[in-house]
């Protein structure tokens, strides 16, 4: 769970260290939602933090900036801003941590936002990862809704952009699921198939084989591609292919994967019962593999670690 700033933490913005207080930008710079971000772990081993794929999160970032037309690369190497998320962390003495890097504009005044007038700002905030503890019942699974909020259309919203906009349709799901007492919601795409979670992959395992929906309609989650491998490794079969809420319903576990959920098991969907409503076999191993790998204690775990 993401906590909130306490006093005197300091951020990065646009090359310097500057507490959170003293971080201001422009109050033009939250129009139209126009940015993009990232979402990056840092854990706590031994002495010392460790990020967890930062190089990734950060070749991600400059892949969305890109999609969007945004000059982040005429400013900012990827060394750069991986070296302000280490700064964050060791300056702000973080060990269990989330990482925020945003980039935006200080001022769109106007639905033309590829301008010479605009400067683009970037800021990276790390925030302490406090695990929630006054919600057990997750670790046996959450319970998930079915939105009725259709997914964003890849023809809109540009899904392998990381962009802000991006996620008003989640926060409608997200709130609407809440409401009717689930913890998360599925998104469907406009043909009825299964896309992913608000800020989650979704995967399902039926019969030794692994499901999970094309990176089509989906964010191309780094999550994703770690436990994908995973499961390649245990000699499950995989298939990137689309499938249907009911496919869901019947399948013998369900999870979501993200930096922020890492493997969560899903016990109940719209009511029904997955797998008996206990963490299914598959999901445990890939859960325990990645806590392992993301601490720096799997073998794999090295070449994704970026120590503080
Ligand atoms: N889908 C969406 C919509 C997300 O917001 C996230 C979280 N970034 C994911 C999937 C999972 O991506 P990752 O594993 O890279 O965190």
């Amino acid at each position: 769970m993401i906590t909130s700033p306490s006093p005197g933490l300091l951020v990065w913005l646009d090359g310097e260290l500057i507490r959170h207080e003293d971080a201001h930008t422009p109050i033009w710079s939250n129009h139209y939602g126009f940015g993009v971000f990232e979402g990056v772990r840092a854990y706590r081993t031994g002495k010392r933090a460790a990020i967890f794929r930062v190089k990734d999160h950060t070749a991600r970032l400059f892949r969305s900036a890109h999609i969007l037309g945004m000059p982040l690369r005429q400013s900012w190497r990827p060394t750069d801003i991986v070296q302000a998320q280490v700064d964050v962390i060791r300056e702000n003495e973080l060990g269990d941590a989330y990482l925020r890097p945003f980039v935006f504009y200080d001022g769109v005044r106007g639905l033309t936002p590829h301008t010479d007038q605009l400067t683009l700002r970037v800021a990276v905030v790390a925030l302490p990862w406090v695990t929630d503890t006054a919600r057990p019942e997750e670790r046996r699974g959450i319970s998930v809704r079915t939105s009725t909020y259709t997914h964003n259309h890849p023809n809109s919203h540009l899904l392998r952009a990381k962009a802000n906009a991006n996620y008003m349709t989640a926060m409608l799901a997200l709130a609407e699921a809440k409401s009717s007492g689930a913890d998360d919601a599925i998104l469907l795409d406009q043909d009825g198939c299964v896309t992913e979670g608000t800020a989650a992959n979704v995967f399902s395992v039926r019969d030794a084989e692994v499901w999970t929906p094309p990176v089509t309609s989906v964010l191309e989650g780094i999550t994703r591609e770690t436990i994908l491998g995973f499961a390649r490794g245990m000699g499950l079969e995989i298939r990137e292919e689309r499938f249907t809420r009911d496919d869901l319903y019947s399948a013998d576990e369900v999870f979501f994967t993200g930096t922020a959920s890492e493997v969560t098991p899903i016990r109940e969907i719209d009511g029904r019962s997955i797998g008996g409503c206990e963490i299914g076999p598959v999901t445990r191993q890939l859960a325990e593999f990645y806590a392992a790998t993301v601490r720096g204690c799997a073998a794999q775990a090295h070449k994704w670690i970026t120590l503080v």
